[in-house]
């Protein structure tokens, strides 16, 4: 089978994002890049995320022409493509409904360093791009004009994307988000959250080059 290895990744890290709670249901969706094919392992749209196979996974191209598989592919594949086009780095992107970041992408307000593990995503801040119906390229294009220099991005009224350096990476980023979302919105029920400072969170950046065991720096981290 061709890419192998990236379609059962992709049939693993869908299951773990299913039991961790980011994608009820069949949201969400998730790829990796091969740069050397130019193709993304997708998962198939619609199917639910205990039942996807390997053989499910679809080998797409960044135009939305299916290399290999009989599934239809997830109907956000444009959205995974606007990053690999515009991410050099990318090489997996996840997009989750999960319920705390989707919560802040329903009021239409960004995460803030309301702790410092949103430095995971590359900035300070995410951004929520404006509302756009699910599946379309418009949804892809301000998705990634409002996502910047960072890694992740909201989706006013929908969920949030990620991408990483691997699929573990976007996948720790995803769960990190959730996180800070949650704790932004627990912080906000019984009072006024203290958000970090730009030099502050430049400091944490600065750390995370360093941070964990490889030697370019903490997984899910991307580097310039
Ligand atoms: P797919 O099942 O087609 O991947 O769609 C889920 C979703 O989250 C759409 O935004
Ligand atoms: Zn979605």
């Amino acid at each position: 089978m061709l890419m192998q290895k990236e379609r059962e990744l992709v049939v693993v890290y869908g299951r773990k994002l299913s039991v961790a709670g980011l994608c009820p249901g069949t949201s969400g969706n998730l790829s990796i890049f091969s740069p050397e094919t130019g193709l993304m392992a997708i998962s198939p749209s619609g199917m639910d995320y205990d039942q996807i196979q390997p053989e499910d996974v679809v080998l797409s191209d960044l135009n939305g022409h299916t290399a290999d598989g009989n599934r239809k592919p997830s109907s956000e594949w444009a959205l995974h493509a606007i990053f690999y086009q515009n991410k050099p780095e990318a090489r997996a992107v996840v997009h989750t409904h999960s319920v705390y970041c989707t919560t802040f992408a329903v009021l239409g307000q960004p995460l803030r360093a309301v702790h410092y593990a949103i430095g995971d995503a590359g900035t300070d801040e995410v951004p929520c791009a404006p509302y756009r119906t699910f599946g379309t390229p418009e949804l892809a294009q301000a998705a990634i004009v409002a996502c910047g220099n960072g890694n992740a991005v909201l989706l006013a009224n929908h969920g949030v994307v990620v991408c990483g350096s691997d699929l573990p990476g976007a996948y720790s980023l995803a769960r990190n988000l959730e996180y800070v979302a949650e704790l932004q919105y627990r912080a906000l029920c019984v009072g006024t959250p203290n958000v970090l400072t730009q030099s502050q969170m430049a400091q944490v950046l600065e750390r995370f080059q360093s941070y964990g065991q490889s030697p370019g720096g903490g997984a899910g981290y991307l580097h310039p």
